[in-house]
């Protein structure tokens, strides 16, 4: 699928949801970039642009119901069904697993698209795909706003995705931007 990383980036570093430099993350590992998808849905206007993009690539796939993993997934699936004038629901995890809750139902064959923001393992994808499945609804595709497994994502439905960003993560003491001599930030700190 064609992708049209570079306008939908420029949404993210407009909305500082992509920032670009040296990076401690949580986790303790160091990075050239950060992104936070949160930081450009909380523009309801950005989130219809992006939902909108997403929907334009999934039409003609006959589309009944958007499902989402919650929490990452509800804002931009919520968007894509506004899009395609469907239904937009998201599974959420009780004890661990993600599971359909709320009332929420898919029927036997009802054709699903799984959308999420951000694909970085597939995990959570792979695993909202399989809730679909086991209600007995047949998993037309799934999408995200970005992928950043540099093509590791493992869906075994069509994938469609608007942007590709690649964010390696470093051990501090291999750090090359750190051998650099380049000051390390938190992400969201005033000196970024
Ligand atoms: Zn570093």
């Amino acid at each position: 699928m064609p992708t049209q990383t570079a306008p939908v980036l420029d949404r993210f570093r407009r909305a500082g949801a992509l920032l670009e430099g040296h990076f401690r993350l949580t986790s303790g590992l160091h990075s050239p970039g950060y992104l936070q998808c949160a930081l450009v849905l909380q523009h309801p206007r950005e989130a219809e642009a992006l939902g909108a993009a997403i929907a334009d690539r999934v039409r003609d796939l006959g589309i009944q119901t958007v499902l989402s993993p919650a929490l990452g997934g509800i804002v931009i699936g919520q968007e894509v069904g506004r899009a395609l004038g469907v239904r937009a629901i998201f599974a959420e995890r009780q004890d661990g697993r993600l599971t359909l809750r709320r009332g929420f139902r898919l029927d036997r064959g009802e054709k699903v698209l799984v959308v999420e923001d951000v694909v970085t393992t597939g995990g959570s994808t792979r695993e909202t795909i399989d809730v679909a499945r086991e209600a007995g609804a047949v998993v037309v595709g799934a999408a995200a706003i970005i992928d950043r497994s540099g093509g590791q994502q493992k869906i075994d439905v069509p994938f469609y995705v608007l942007a590709e960003v690649s964010l390696p993560t470093y051990d501090p003491a291999t750090c090359p931007l750190c051998l650099a001599g380049q000051p390390v930030v938190k992400p969201g700190s005033r000196t970024v």
